[in-house]
């Protein structure tokens, strides 16, 4: 096969996704996936403004393509981020294609056979939140998460919440025991001191990890936390930088981090954040919110990385295999990991008509005062 050449790249809004392809002048498309899931809108538009760059150039340098673009487009955040992962996904995608490979064989082979998922549960009261966490043990899961909150929770006074959070985990305890995992997503939705109070109340309940207790903006805040916490800490879903996971793993703060291989820079920058972390025993929490492509890319990633934790299960994705045409399986509590070439699979682009975009609406939270809550 002569050198292959980009000639166009196409980003997709359907439904909650960002969908991109990339295609090459001997028929390799690939696909990927932008994570930025809240403005989706503005990294739909920075992909068709970085195309310029792409289009005429060779696919397989792809390390070149980041250092290059990442440096060039000053002022970079996580909308650039989001949209530089994408290209990077589909990029990885061709290079597999283009040697019949999959992309976890270019990435060094399999550490592992199959990719351990969580399931999510809940509920509106307690014994729903049990008996949410009984049908998904029954549906094979060996980790689940929750978030220990009821609704309406932001209007109820700091020591109802810490409450009903520690009555939801025992009732959770008491349904499936103490051999499952179990992990909780507080969701940024505690101050700090309360953070460190319900922490401590859920000592006896085996927890696996204590995800994003407070908004990232401070690590000194989150240093804080972790210090005075006695749960591991995972955060990082909304890091979309090396230097970011860097800074967060050298301050001590988590025993695991949560890069989203859509938002953090790709295949290309997710070896190298899981390194970082490797090199310090922490643990890769990919953090997943998307479509069947990202579930597959995903796994590639899972299957390649020797400190793969956890992540995501279809999230609910699965109402979407349509738009491919190899979707990702589950045998029990894991994912299976294609050997197909690239990712695995290719976005079927007339299906995607059937799901109109819909952005995310700006609703607010707010506290029994009126004042914002997190
Ligand atoms: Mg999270």
């Amino acid at each position: 096969m002569r050198q292959l050449k980009i000639e166009r790249i196409t980003p997709f809004l359907a439904d909650r996704f960002l969908l991109v392809r990339v295609y090459t002048d001997q028929g390799i498309v690939g696909n990927g996936e932008a994570g930025l899931w809240a403005h989706h809108g503005m990294v739909h538009r920075a992909i068709l403004n970085l195309s310029h760059y792409y289009v005429g150039k060779d696919p397989s340098r792809i390390e070149h393509h980041f250092q290059t673009v990442s440096r060039d487009t000053h002022f970079m955040g996580a909308a650039l981020s989001a949209a530089l992962s994408a290209i990077d996904i589909a990029l990885w995608d061709i290079a597999g294609k283009a040697v019949g490979q999959p992309v976890h064989r270019l990435l060094g082979g399999r550490v592992r056979d199959k990719v351990k998922v969580f399931q999510n549960i809940g509920g509106a009261t307690a014994a729903a939140c049990a008996e949410s966490a009984r049908e998904q043990v029954a549906a094979g899961y060996l980790s689940l998460r929750m978030s220990p909150f009821l609704p309406g929770f932001e209007r109820k006074t700091a020591s109802q919440v810490i409450g009903d959070a520690v009555a939801m985990v025992a009732a959770v305890r008491d349904a499936i025991g103490f051999e499952i995992d179990l992990g909780l997503e507080i969701h940024r939705n505690l101050r700090p001191e309360e953070a460190i109070t319900l922490a401590h109340e859920l000592l006896p309940f085996r927890i696996l990890y204590y995800e994003d207790p407070l908004a990232p903006e401070s690590l000194e805040a989150m240093e804080y936390i972790a210090k005075s916490v006695p749960l591991p800490m995972a955060t990082g879903e909304r890091f979309h930088n090396i230097f970011q996971f860097k800074d967060l793993i050298d301050r001590k703060i988590v025993s695991l981090v949560r890069p989203d291989l859509s938002l953090a820079g790709g295949f290309t920058q997710l070896k190298k954040i899981a390194a970082i972390a490797e090199a310090a025993f922490v643990g890769v929490f990919p953090h997943l919110m998307g479509s069947p492509v990202n579930i597959a890319a995903f796994c590639q990633l899972a299957a390649s990385i020797p400190n793969y934790f956890l992540m995501e299960s279809h999230t609910g994705a699965d109402v979407y295999n349509e738009i491919v045409d190899w979707p990702v399986t589950r045998d029990g509590g894991y994912l299976l990991v294609s050997g197909r070439p690239g990712i695995g699979l290719e976005i079927d682009e007339k299906s995607l008509d059937r799901y109109p975009y819909t952005p995310k609406q700006i609703l607010g939270n707010f506290h029994a005062d009126g004042s914002v809550a997190h």
